[in-house]
């Protein structure tokens, strides 16, 4: 069983039964806010995430702001993705019992897609006397037969515990846990949370040999200005609104995951337009997605299986295999794909065009129009994608015969105010052959409401027509 794709998912869940100093809810002070708190519905992320939508088999990753397993919902959550036959990955400090039994009670051929990250927060688990109950659910998940790794977060404040950290891994005759790179999230600059010297930092964390904190280190600090299929291997998810962006790092929204429910979602890689200091989530984007090709890296079923010491693995042998893949090894984009998408996005990100990504976008453009005997358009959208896109119309002899965006607010000449296109849409197909939507993010919305209105009418969203690229 192949992961054809990652979704990072958000869960709406702020509240925690540990405070622990490093973690991002605190250092942005958002504990407290239980208003923050959402309630999602089971079935419709069920609807959403079927594997025809996301185009094949994927990772779905639940990790909540605070305990990604307190929400109710939760369990009925991770069910329903694992009926629709994706494999599911939940983020846990692994200490609510209740929700561990339920999910070791569901059937094996679940229980063979699920992966549970557990958190090790030491320090917390001291404080709460919640130590026992965290190994024993760890148990819980080894007895029957549910995918696990145990990480601990690269903290100043642990270092001096290692001993204590490593005796209790041994009596529990447990593998120690792969180590997680901190980081500081209070800007964006992502770097790490400590106050040693990045070499002291590495030398006292190697100590664990965690596959996991070597891999990170291998990229951390670099800036990436390669091809970046992040938005089509990997994509960002905020489960409450349902929007969906590229990267996590500050990537844009491409689509709505509750919306236009019916058909496949749309993906599309940023390209070399990486809006992050770094890759801080290498682990994923590389080891497990491969977004940029080339890139020497660990798999991610070496980051995140362990043999314990009575020989049992953390990872099942099913999702060991789907992890010692990437979703690069099943979906590439030709040249050609890479330069019209690189085209597109760095208009998109506000990036200068390379040359030869507008060459392929006009040539692309050029082919499409006149295959489909296209001479005449109206503009849907007109910031920098429409506008560049008026340009090579103009250059191929396609006649723009209306140019439709929300800033205008007067029609007068070409520029159209939305309402004047709403209003007439329904005989728009005996002034143009097609009518052209270049808003990214809600560009098939666009579309689904213009042909309700006018099912003769031709229309063009760019970011699903970038789907047929071959
Ligand atoms: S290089 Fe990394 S951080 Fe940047 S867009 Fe790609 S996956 Fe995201």
């Amino acid at each position: 069983m192949n992961i054809k794709r990652f979704f990072n998912c958000a869960v709406p869940v702020y509240s925690c039964n540990l405070k622990c100093s490093y973690c991002f809810v605190g250092q942005k002070d958002l504990s407290n806010r239980k208003d923050l708190n959402a309630t999602l519905s089971p079935e419709l992320i069920k609807q959403a995430f079927t594997t025809e939508r996301t185009r094949g088999r994927a990772l779905i990753n639940l990790c909540g702001m605070g305990e990604t397993l307190i929400p109710a919902e939760m369990i009925d959550i991770i069910r329903g993705l694992l009926e629709n036959g994706q494999f599911v990955s939940v983020v846990t400090n692994c200490t609510l019992t209740n929700k561990i039994m339920q999910l070791c009670e569901m059937e094996k051929q679940y229980k063979d897609r699920l992966f549970i990250k557990c958190s090790f927060h030491y320090e917390e688990l001291i404080r709460t006397n919640l130590l026992d109950v965290f190994f024993d659910n760890v148990q819980w998940l080894r007895e029957n037969k549910i995918s696990y790794t145990i990480e601990m977060v690269a903290n100043d404040s642990l270092i001096s515990k290692e001993k204590q950290i490593k005796d209790i891994f041994q009596s529990k005759n447990e593998a120690m846990p792969h180590i997680l790179e901190s980081r500081y999230i209070a800007d964006d600059s992502f770097r790490r949370l400590t106050n040693l010297k990045a070499e002291d930092h590495q030398q006292a964390w190697e100590k664990y040999d965690s596959e996991l904190f070597r891999a990170q280190q291998s990229l951390w600090g670099e800036k990436r200005s390669e091809f970046c299929m992040a938005g089509e291997l990997s994509v960002d998810v905020d489960l409450k609104s349902g929007c969906m962006a590229q990267c996590n790092t500050g990537g844009k929204q491409i689509g709505n995951i509750y919306e236009n429910l019916d058909d496949p979602m749309e993906f599309c890689a940023i390209g070399s337009n990486c809006p992050t200091p770094h890759c801080f989530i290498s682990y994923v984007w590389q080891g497990l997605c491969g977004n940029i090709e080339n890139i020497p890296y660990a798999t991610y079923d070496e980051m995140r299986n362990r043999k314990r010491p009575d020989g049992q693995e953390w990872l099942t042998p099913v999702i060991k295999g789907a992890f010692s893949k990437r979703c690069s090894d099943y979906l590439t984009y030709s040249e050609q794909k890479k330069q019209v998408v690189n085209g597109i996005m760095s208009l998109y990100y506000d990036n200068s065009v390379p040359e030869e990504a507008y060459m392929a976008l006009k040539e692309w453009m050029d082919e499409k129009l006149s295959n489909e005997g296209i001479r005449s358009v109206v503009l849907y959208g007109f910031g920098r994608i429409g506008k560049a896109l008026k340009e090579v119309f103009d250059s191929i002899d396609i006649k723009v015969v209306k140019i439709v965006d929300r800033s205008v607010k007067e029609s007068v000449g070409l520029y159209e105010t939305t309402d004047i296109f709403w209003s007439h849409v329904a005989d728009l197909h005996s002034k143009a052959d097609a009518v052209i939507v270049t808003p990214i993010s809600d560009g098939q919305g666009i579309k689904e409401k213009i042909t309700d209105k006018n099912p003769y009418l031709k229309v063009i969203n760019i970011l699903e027509e970038i789907q047929y690229i071959v």
